[in-house]
């Protein structure tokens, strides 16, 4: 945008085709913001942004490190603050693939894009990295014009900081949020995105018309949610949940019931505590929640972090929590909170949900560490154990022979 508040015409259609392509809200609002530092760098020089010069590119690259960012929240802080290389990177990649998209619309000369990398041969591969019949994939094209930054590995928390997290947090709802991140894996669209169809929270769906067996959640990207959360992948998945997360939901339920505004609301995490009441919840709010979180706990929070750590996990034990006498999780199905059944009464397509184990859709860390949290719940009534004790003894009459297992 421009001072006469003119949008960048070039810039917008670059957004514009990011959206086309299925990304996300959040991803073209981390985009947009980087695009328009650089046009802005440009802007200010009287360069023009499509031949901006290679030299005039590495002054932007040392720029983006030297110049001090805004500081945070209304307190100034101890000291100025400055960009990561690895963010400046960041920036960095965007910035390039606009010029490359530019050369495509015939915005920019090729020159330009060409000059951005350089021809590699990779003489030592990842482990997994597909070489080529010939080795023709060792030819790559590596960046000029980035910092070299040392690879951070899989950032995680570690349990105590997971239990850490959740005691800070001040809402059954927000405890949730972080026991279901962290139990699933999803990421924070795909949980923000979360109807309350979506949680079969039972040992038996079959009379909500799903077939997947065990406590689940549905994964499903929905391109109309009004808080703009968007599953990254277009597959929908089913993700088993355990009894940390059954708990977990029940406790915000009680919370979430007494705001009448949210009964009309058929998303999972909506406002509970700040007008507009019942509003689903959007993704600066969440951020926001991380970002109190870091600070009461004095740790580097992010929710993806939450994603890694599940990942990092071995297989999830049928019951989480593992106390002495805990029962299996089908048996704990009637007490947790169900959902209804998609509105229009027709059977979902089945949606076979893969073994326990075996965290479907996590593809993005490795196994480092083998921890399992220890989820701490709050202080949860004592009597509770009761009741669901009794219900279990009651239902074990009820259910078929197989699921009493
Ligand atoms: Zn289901």
């Amino acid at each position: 945008m421009d001072d006469g508040y003119h949008l960048h015409r070039e810039a917008c259609l670059y957004l514009a085709s990011l959206r086309g392509g299925g990304s996300s809200v959040n991803t073209e609002r981390n985009y947009a913001s980087r695009l328009a530092l650089y046009l802005t760098w440009c802007g200010e020089r009287d360069l023009e942004w499509s031949q901006p010069g290679f030299v005039n590119l590495l002054s932007f690259r040392d720029w983006l490190v030297s110049v001090p960012l805004p500081p945070r929240g209304r307190k100034s802080s101890v000291g100025p603050r400055f960009r990561k290389e690895s963010s400046a990177n960041a920036v960095l990649t965007t910035m390039a693939e606009f010029l490359r998209f530019g050369v495509g619309h015939g915005w920019v000369p090729s020159e330009v894009a060409e000059s951005l990398s350089r021809p590699k041969y990779l003489r030592f591969v990842p482990q997994g990295f597909e070489t080529g019949e010939n080795g023709q994939y060792r030819h790559v094209r590596a960046r000029t014009i980035k910092f070299k930054v040392d690879d951070p590995g899989i950032e995680c928390f570690t349990p105590q900081q997971v239990d850490l997290m959740i005691r800070l947090a001040r809402h059954a709802r927000d405890k949730f949020l972080i026991v279901l991140m962290r139990a699933t894996g999803m990421r924070i669209g795909e949980t923000l995105g979360l109807r309350r169809e979506d949680l079969h929270l039972v040992s038996d769906s079959r009379s909500l018309g799903c077939r997947s067996k065990g406590p689940h959640v549905h994964v499903r990207r929905r391109p109309d949610n009004i808080n703009n959360a968007l599953a990254k992948s277009v597959k929908s998945r089913v993700v088993p949940v355990g009894e940390d997360v059954t708990l977990a939901y029940r406790d915000y339920q009680w919370e979430r019931a007494e705001v009448p505004a949210a009964d009309e609301c058929d998303m999972v995490f909506v406002n509970l505590f700040r007008a507009p009441l019942g509003r689903p919840m959007s993704y600066p709010n969440a951020k926001q929640l991380f970002d109190r979180l870091a600070k009461w706990a004095e740790i580097v929070v992010r929710p993806h972090m939450l994603r890694h750590t599940a990942a990092t996990e071995p297989a999830r034990p049928r019951c989480s929590s593992s106390p002495p006498s805990c029962p299996p999780p089908s048996s704990l199905a009637p007490s947790a909170s169900t959902s209804p059944s998609p509105s229009n009464g027709s059977e979902p397509p089945p949606e076979t949900g893969p073994p326990y184990s075996s965290r479907p859709g996590l593809r993005c860390a490795k196994v480092t560490r083998n921890t399992r949290m220890e989820v701490v719940s709050g202080d949860k009534p004592r009597a509770w154990t009761d009741i669901h004790a009794a219900i279990v003894d009651l239902l074990a009459g009820h259910l078929p022979a197989t699921d009493r297992r």
